[in-house]
């Protein structure tokens, strides 16, 4: 019988992850099918749990339901309770199971597909909502000189900084080079690497940041994605960034590290990337 797996959220007409899931089904030869669930806003539990008794594998979790699909899980990873919050489910024997493979998906796509290298280099987090938590562990783990969270509510950025200290003997990385701050604060800073996780450009505000934060050879990366470049790729281009990426290439990753959960086998991720992109 074929597999089934889906993403949910509300809204969840914009997603690309049926497309993307079908792709690496095809690629692999995988004997599965990739749905969009609509869950109502208040019906993200039982909208699961009745995809699970019409024999569901796994879904994908998007907007706004990561942190109740953290909630509604038997057993997390570590790096999905690092995150706070899920974003893939798998379901076996009658347990759920939570991982979150946005981090992943980030570094994969940095590394990877920018080529750009993280250990010793200098990077600004910007943000300290759900996606901003999901990378700041995977993001250390790269060994950076120094990792900085800007968020334009600075409590919120220290809260995370806290969090991360704690963490970092927990899980073997020792003394971490992690600070937190406002952005006026980031003044007279150098960056070689930029990672915009605010929300701010899926309504196309631009955010209050001093000029001059980029270094030669940098790169300034936005999890927004969409056709034209995003008002913060616009703004960094403008600030002298060596050359900005917007978030299609973490998305892509992020579903080929759930798929490798689900399936057991990595599907190659160029050529949907190529594709993606040609389309616009
Ligand atoms: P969230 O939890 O709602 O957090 C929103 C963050 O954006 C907060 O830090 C907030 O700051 C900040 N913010 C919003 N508007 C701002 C503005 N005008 N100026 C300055 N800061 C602003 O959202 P999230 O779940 O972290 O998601 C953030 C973004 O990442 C979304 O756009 C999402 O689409 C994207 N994302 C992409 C991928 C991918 O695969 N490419 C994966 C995950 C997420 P305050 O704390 O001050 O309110």
């Amino acid at each position: 019988m074929t597999d089934r797996y889906a993403v949910i959220g509300n809204p969840i007409n914009h997603s690309k992850s049926p497309f993307i899931h079908t792709h690496f089904a095809r690629q692999t030869q995988q004997d599965m099918r990739y749905e969009a669930l609509l869950a109502p806003l208040d019906g993200f539990a039982t909208a699961v749990r009745g995809f699970i008794e019409a024999g569901g594998r796994g879904m994908n979790v998007t907007v706004p339901f990561k942190l109740e699909a953290f909630e509604l899980c038997n057993e997390r990873t570590p790096r999905a309770q690092a995150a706070g919050a899920v974003n893939t489910l798998t379901f076996e024997n009658g347990y759920i199971y939570g991982d979150n493979t946005d981090g992943a998906g980030l570094i994969a796509d940095l590394v990877n597909n920018q080529r750009f290298e993280l250990g010793g280099r200098n990077i600004l987090l910007l943000g300290a909502g759900g996606a901003a938590r999901g990378v700041v562990l995977p993001l250390l783990h790269q060994r950076p000189g120094l990792l900085t969270i800007a968020n334009r509510t600075a409590a919120r950025a220290a809260e995370l900084c806290n969090l991360f200290q704690g963490l970092g003997a927990a899980v073997g990385l020792g003394a971490i080079r992690l600070n937190a701050c406002d952005f006026s604060a980031l003044a007279g800073g150098q960056f070689d690497l930029v990672i915009n996780a605010t929300s701010a450009s899926l309504s196309s505000q631009a955010l209050q940041l001093p000029a001059a934060l980029y270094g030669p050879d940098s790169l300034a990366y936005d999890m927004v994605y969409g056709k034209a470049r995003t008002v913060f790729m616009q703004q960094a281009l403008a600030q002298g960034a060596d050359r900005v990426s917007d978030g299609l290439g973490m998305l892509i990753e992020q579903a080929a590290e759930s798929f490798q959960i689900w399936r057991g086998v990595r599907p190659d991720t160029t050529r949907i990337l190529f594709q993606m992109r040609a389309a616009g």
